[in-house]
C-alpha cells in the first residue's frame, strides 16, 4: 500500500510508523508545539501524501491529510523553508514563466538549483497559450439546456492546455454548453507543503465564488484530479460554519470529468452513436487521490463503451511523483525507485501501438521521464474518437 514502505521496506517507512510517532508525540511530548519534534519530521519526511492509506488501510487513516497538519503546526514554529515557499506558490511561478516560456527553459537548470530540485528530473513545460486565454479568447459556448461550469486548474493551465482545450471541446460536441467563471487556483499546491493558511483563503474565495452557481444541474467538472478534488476532500475540512456547509453543498455536485461522463452516460444524455470504433488497447495508470476519492471504474466504463476500446488496469499505486516530491532533490532517487517497482516495466513491455493512458499531469510527466512514452489523457482518446 505505502509506496515509500514498498521501495524501501524499512518499518520506519510504514504508514503505521507515521501515525504512531504523531500519537506519541501528541500525548507525551513536554513542548508547548508537540508538532514540532524532528523526529516526526524524520518520519513524516517519505511520505509521499499519495492517500493511498486513505483508501487501502483498514482504519482508514489519511495520512496525508495528518501530515499536512503536522507540517502546518511543525512550520509554525521553525519557519517555511524557501523551497516549500516557492512550490506553494505554483500559480504565480507558472504564471511568471508564461510570461516569457523561454527563459524558464533556458534557466532550467539554475531554476532546479534555486528550488533545490534533482538536475535529474525534467521540469514541466510551460506556454504563454494557456488554457484559460483560449476559453476566453477563442471558445464560444452553445446555449444548451445541458450546462457544466469547467474548472481550469493550475496545473493543466500552464502546463497541458492542450488537454483541457481538448476536455472542453470534448464536451461542447456532446451538447453541453461549458461555462466558466473566473475563479482562484485550487489551493493544492499549499496543501501539499501543509501551508494551510493560504489553502483555506482559496477555499473561501472558491466557495464564495460558487457557492450560489453550482448545483446538481449545473455541475463543476475538472479534469486534473489533485486539483478538482481538493472541493471534495479538502474545502469542507478547511472550512467553519456557512462556508463549510456551502462547500459541501459544492462538493456534491463536483465530478472529475471521467465521473461526469460516466453519470451522462448513465442517464441516457450521451448518444454513443456519436463515437466511432476505436478498437484501441489502452493500458491504464490510476491517479493516487483518483483511486483514493473516487474510483478507475468511471474511467474504464467511458473509454470502453465509447469507442469500443479494450481498457486494462496498470496494477500500479503510486507512480512516485506526487505533486512535488518526485522533483526534490533528496527525493528524486525514491521517486524513480517507486515508478521502478510496476508501473515503468509494464509500459516499457508494451508495444509502441498499446496506448497508455494516465488522468494526473504529475503521472504522465513522471512516466515520460521514466519510460520515454507519452501518456495521455482519457479525453483525448474520446475526442479523437468523436465522428
Ligand atoms: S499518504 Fe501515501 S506515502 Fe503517506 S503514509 Fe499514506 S500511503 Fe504512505
Amino acid at each position: 500500500m505505502c509506496p515509500s514502505y514498498m521501495a524501501t521496506r524499512k518499518e520506519k517507512e510504514t504508514t503505521r510508523a507515521r501515525a504512531n510517532i504523531l500519537r506519541e508525540m501528541i500525548t507525551r511530548s513536554d513542548k508547548p508545539n508537540p508538532f514540532a519534534h524532528d523526529e516526526i519530521k524524520d518520519v513524516m519526511d517519505l511520505c509521499l501524501g499519495c492517500k493511498g492509506c486513505k483508501s487501502e488501510c483498514p482504519s482508514n487513516v489519511d495520512l496525508a491529510k495528518l501530515k499536512q497538519e503536522w507540517q502546518y503546526q511543525y512550520y509554525k514554529e521553525k519557519g517555511v523553508p524557501l523551497r516549500s515557499r516557492l512550490i506553494g506558490n505554483f500559480e504565480l511561478g507558472m504564471r511568471l514563466a508564461s510570461v516569457a516560456p523561454w527563459a524558464y527553459n533556458l534557466f532550467g537548470g539554475l531554476i532546479k538549483l534555486t528550488a533545490g530540485f534533482a538536475q535529474g528530473r525534467s521540469l514541466p513545460g510551460v506556454t504563454s497559450k494557456t488554457w484559460k486565454k483560449w476559453y476566453l479568447n477563442e471558445f464560444k459556448p452553445r446555449s444548451s439546456d445541458k450546462a457544466v461550469y469547467i474548472f481550469i486548474d493550475e496545473l493543466l493551465n500552464f502546463n497541458e492546455p492542450e488537454i483541457g482545450i481538448s476536455t472542453v471541446k470534448l464536451l461542447d460536441k456532446l451538447g453541453y454548453e461549458v461555462r466558466f467563471v473566473n475563479h482562484a487556483s485550487s489551493g493544492r499546491s499549499f496543501l501539499s507543503k501543509g501551508l494551510l493558511e493560504q489553502a483555506k483563503n482559496l477555499a473561501k474565495k472558491n466557495v464564495a465564488i460558487f457557492k450560489d452557481i453550482i448545483t446538481p444541474e449545473t455541475p463543476l467538472v475538472g479534469v486534473e484530479p489533485s486539483a478538482i478534488l481538493t472541493f471534495r476532500d479538502e474545502y469542507p475540512d478547511l472550512l467553519r460554519d456557512e462556508e463549510k456547509e456551502a462547500a459541501k453543498r459544492i462538493a456534491a455536485s463536483t465530478f472529475m470529468i471521467e465521473e461526469f461522463l460516466a453519470k451522462e452516460l448513465d442517464a441516457g444524455r450521451i448518444d454513443i452513436n456519436l463515437f466511432k470504433e476505436q478498437k484501441k488497447l489502452i493500458k491504464l495508470h490510476g491517479h493516487c487521490q483518483q483511486k483514493a476519492l473516487s474510483s478507475l471504474t468511471p474511467v474504464k466504463k467511458i473509454l470502453t463503451k465509447l469507442g469500443n476500446n479494450e481498457v486494462h488496469m496498470i496494477a500500479s499505486g503510486c507512480c512516485g511523483m506526487a505533486g512535488s516530491f518526485g522533483y526534490e532533490k533528496e527525493h528524486f532517487d525514491l521517486s524513480m525507485q517507486i515508478g521502478e517497482l510496476v508501473l515503468f516495466p509494464t509500459i516499457r513491455k508494451q508495444a509502441t501501438e498499446v496506448v497508455i493512458a494516465a488522468a494526473g499531469v504529475s503521472c504522465r510527466h513522471q512516466i515520460k521521464d521514466g519510460t520515454g512514452r507519452r501518456a495521455v489523457h482519457p479525453v483525448e482518446i474520446l475526442l479523437e474518437a468523436m465522428i
